[in-house]
């Protein structure tokens, strides 16, 4: 198959809801990542997404719409009135709410599961894609399942080149991580993914909120996550990470360390570290994690997959704060490191 890598245009957005209605797959920009989308009520093109992607078919996928009232038909039941000041306050952007499903969610949907994820994305061209395919879509991250998540049309076109018909190109992701999701089907909300809409921020709309502790640290043997993408090693660069936290000089005295010993054994090292922290790791290959929370999201997956690129066969990245959106950063590094972290 020929993939075309356009421009956003009315005429590429008709085009692409021509090709979602037709039960195809078209990858877009959202704020968060790219999204490879399909037509969500459509079984048989949901399970071309997983086919693409290679994800194991127990991991759900989120509906996306772009209007309020396409909720209603997708959920049983009413969103509880936590739901709806979070709603109020949080869509549309970079929060997916898992409610329970409706019977015109298809199985493939959801993996089986009988809540579905839902988001109302920010981005225009995500919501003018929904509003031309006249749908909702479901879209996971248009990325190779185990790979860094997608922040511009080259990434998708790297990952899904020959698989899809259509990547949308409306330029670099905004936010650069994925939605945070809240199951909001217990008393109060629960994170398992943290993202953009930070826990502070939904405490504060809520009165309370609960972060799921598989979100940062290792499943244990055999248990079942509220999540199934828990289970997954995501985010994942080739070469092997190790996070080291504490103290910022004796991090950057370890990390200097292990860097030199892996030069000396012949392997091909790099660094991830904060921007400002940079020149003091001298003439080591290093790369920016950016300056603050937000540049840190924006950098990550773009630093992963440059990671690759430049064949690094071991990666050592200093942690960040985990305030704010800080916390859905080091989740992702965590992940990304299958926890490997350091305390020094
Ligand atoms: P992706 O869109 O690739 O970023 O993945 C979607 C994420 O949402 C995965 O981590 C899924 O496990 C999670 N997810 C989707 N639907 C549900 C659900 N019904 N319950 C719990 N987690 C979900
Ligand atoms: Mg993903």
């Amino acid at each position: 198959m020929r993939t075309e890598l356009l421009p956003v245009t009315p005429e590429t957005l008709a085009r692409a809801g021509e090709l979602i209605r037709a039960g195809a797959l078209v990858a877009f920009p959202t704020e968060t990542v790219y999204g490879l989308g399909a037509n969500a009520l459509d079984d048989g093109a949901v399970r071309s997404i997983f086919e693409a992607k290679g994800r194991p078919g127990d991991n759900p996928l989120i509906v996306h719409i772009s209007d309020i009232r396409q909720l209603a038909p997708l959920i049983d039941g009413e969103p509880s009135d936590m739901a709806k000041r979070l709603m109020d306050a949080c869509w549309p952007g970079p929060m997916t709410l898992i409610f329970p499903k409706s019977d015109a969610v298809p199985m493939a949907v959801t993996a089986g599961l009988d809540t579905v994820a839902i988001r109302y994305p920010a981005h225009p061209a995500a919501r003018a894609l929904i509003d031309a395919a006249r749908r909702p879509i479901a879209a996971p991250s248009a990325n190779r399942s185990g790979r860094p998540s997608p922040t511009t049309a080259a990434h998708v076109m790297e990952d899904m080149d020959g698989r899809i018909p259509l990547i949308l190109d409306g330029g670099p992701c905004e936010v650069g991580l994925e939605s945070t999701v809240i199951d909001m089907t217990g008393d109060l909300p629960r994170i398992l993914r943290p993202g953009g809409v930070t826990p502070e921020r939904i405490a504060e709309i809520c009165g309370g909120v609960r972060v799921d502790d598989a979100v940062m640290r290792p499943l244990k043997e055999g248990e079942k996550p509220r999540s199934p993408g828990m289970k997954y090693r995501h985010y994942a660069p080739k070469g092997q990470l190790t996070i080291v936290q504490g103290e910022q000089a004796e991090v950057k005295a370890r990390i200097i360390e292990m860097y030199d010993a892996a030069v000396a054994e012949g392997q091909n090292p790099l660094i991830l570290a904060l921007e400002p922290h940079l020149p003091a790791y001298g003439s080591r290959r290093a790369l920016s994690l950016g300056g603050d929370a937000a540049g840190m999201a924006h950098a990550l997956f773009n630093a992963l997959r440059d990671a690759d690129t430049l064949g690094a066969e071991v990666l050592f990245s200093e942690a960040v704060p985990t305030d704010g959106v800080g916390l859905a950063v080091m989740n992702r590094l965590g992940r990304a490191a299958a926890f490997h972290i350091i305390e020094v």
